[in-house]
């Protein structure tokens, strides 16, 4: 089994405990890597690594910058079933999903590649400000910020890893990295497509350990210009606390609402939600977890949903036929299977699904949900849907936006009128018409409301949070 040290400024260094930790399978225990426990001393070593990095690279022109992270995209490219392997290995997602994420590698590097390459300024018309003259120009420039903190979870180990450190290196950013406890192999063979790609030493580090301990000293220190998060609200909110005076973005957590209206096509929309309800077994920040169903249609829906969920493979994640895996640990699957069951007890009605065997979850609809309950309410984060129903439009964005959370949103139907006043009320980062909030191009802008976050990822959206606009002020002499 293949030991894996830190990455301190691009090159393998053993952790300074000495210790290692195993990651293993959510399926059935395997051991499939053993990673380094980073203590606090490999903190320093790896900020001030990145602190002496970012010097270089922000010195080095964006071309250059350019060559490589469109080299490590092709590696990336190359390297997509090894990466694939290892997500579904770490993660318990199903070798089918985990292709789908390994193929988004080099493209999201490609796209950072460019927009990194897109550092325009503006000029400023200072003379349409009343005393001020024609003997001055203004004019801005884009500078990377500096030392990046990045820090993501575990659901997507791949995509989360690559949507800050592709945008954060091809701006000019030295970044380290501190990926989810249980997914660090997938971020440590990513990094490798970097540093094989001619990153200059430095640049970039990834720390493997626990999250608390590395996360506050990573956060709070005053070398660092920028954390971004992806994670949880209740840790999101920790990092708030603790970072101080810089630069933050937070993708937290969500309960995404999905609207059906009496006018949607509902076969359609019943295809549309037994894919974004249960992709990754429901462990998708832009999952559709409540599902919100104008009274009159409700019956046709659940009769349309019912089979398509049934008829989920779950299981085994290297099988081929496995469309939806494991949860990422046992006391994930037993804290959704809770869920479910408080939610009967309170009243609602288990259509289908539910049954738990280990870390795997058989894809359920629960109905009948009121939809101000803590099943609704509270993020999931598993294979369960919660239906409700709502008596009309306005209804239902008022049921939509009735959680702390804001970050995606499905609204079906063929009205027009609705679906504009969909997209003007509800409360939500991104809203989509006719499909499910669960689909992401990687370069439009991503990013919540509310307790969902703050700041928006995407490639060109992730690069203007990670480089100040510095205005300059050249000042004349009158010349008449
Ligand atoms: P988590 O908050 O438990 O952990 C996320 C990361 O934070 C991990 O790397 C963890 O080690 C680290 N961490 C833990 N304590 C820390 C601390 N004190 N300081 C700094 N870092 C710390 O989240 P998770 O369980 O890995 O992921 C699931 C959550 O992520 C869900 O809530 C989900 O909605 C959210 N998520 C959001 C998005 C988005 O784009 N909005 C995307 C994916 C996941």
């Amino acid at each position: 089994m293949e030991r894996n040290n830190l990455i301190i400024g691009g090159h393998y260094v053993a952790p300074k405990s000495g210790a290692f930790e195993e990651v293993k399978s959510p399926f059935d225990n395997r051991v499939v890597g053993e990673v380094a426990t980073a203590n606090l001393d490999d903190v320093e070593a790896a900020i001030a690594a990145a602190v002496i990095g970012f010097e270089k690279w922000r010195r080095t022109p964006a071309h250059e910058r350019f060559a490589i992270m469109l080299k490590a995209a092709a590696l990336a490219d190359e390297r997509q079933e090894e990466m694939a392997q290892i997500i579904s290995a770490e993660n318990g997602k199903s070798l089918v999903e985990a292709r789908g994420e390994a193929s988004r590698s080099g493209e999201i590097m490609r796209l950072a590649a460019y927009e990194g390459a897109q550092l325009y300024g503006e000029t400023l018309p200072l003379d349409a400000n009343k005393g001020t003259g024609f003997d001055k120009v203004g004019f801005t420039i884009k500078q990377p910020v500096g030392v990046v903190v990045a820090i993501t979870p575990f659901n997507y180990p791949a995509l989360l890893v690559l949507h800050k450190l592709a945008p954060a290196l091809a701006a000019g950013n030295s970044v380290v990295l501190k990926p989810a406890r249980s997914t660090p192999l997938t971020a440590i063979a990513l990094a490798q497509c970097f540093i094989d790609a001619g990153l200059p030493d430095g640049v970039l580090s990834v720390i493997t350990g626990a999250g608390g301990l590395l996360g506050d000293a990573l956060v709070s220190d005053k070398r660092v210009r920028k954390v971004s998060f992806t994670g949880s609200t209740r840790t999101g909110e920790h990092i708030a606390r603790v970072a101080g005076v810089k630069k933050l973005s937070l993708e937290l957590g969500a309960s995404g609402p999905v609207v059906v209206l009496k006018d949607a096509d509902i076969e359609y929309a019943a295809n549309s939600i037994s894919l974004g309800g249960y992709i990754n077994a429901g462990q998708v920040c832009i999952s559709a977890q409540r599902v919100i169903v104008e009274e009159s249609i409700m019956g046709d829906f659940l009769a349309a949903l019912q089979p398509k969920v049934e008829a989920i493979k779950v299981g085994d994640p290297s099988a081929a036929d496995t469309k939806v895996g494991t949860l990422i640990s046992k006391a994930e699957a037993d804290r959704v299977a809770q869920s479910i069951r408080t939610a009967v007890a309170d009243g609602a009605t288990l259509l289908t699904g539910g049954e738990q065997d280990g870390t795997v979850i058989q894809p359920a609809i629960v109905t009948n949900v009121d939809p101000y309950s803590a099943f609704a309410q509270d993020e999931l984060f598993g294979p369960a849907v919660a239906v409700s129903s709502a008596r009309d439009v306005t209804h239902a964005i008022e049921l939509a936006n009735s959680t702390i959370y804001g970050l995606g949103a499905g609204v079906f139907t063929n009205n027009m009128n609705s679906a504009i006043q969909a997209m003007r009320e509800i409360e939500s980062g991104v809203v989509h018409i006719n499909w499910t909030q669960l689909w992401r191009a990687d370069l439009m802008p991503y990013g919540g409301m509310k307790s969902s976050g703050i700041g928006k990822e995407g490639l060109r959206s992730a690069i203007a949070e990670m480089t100040e606009v510095k205005t300059v002020i050249m000042h004349g002499q009158a010349w008449n």
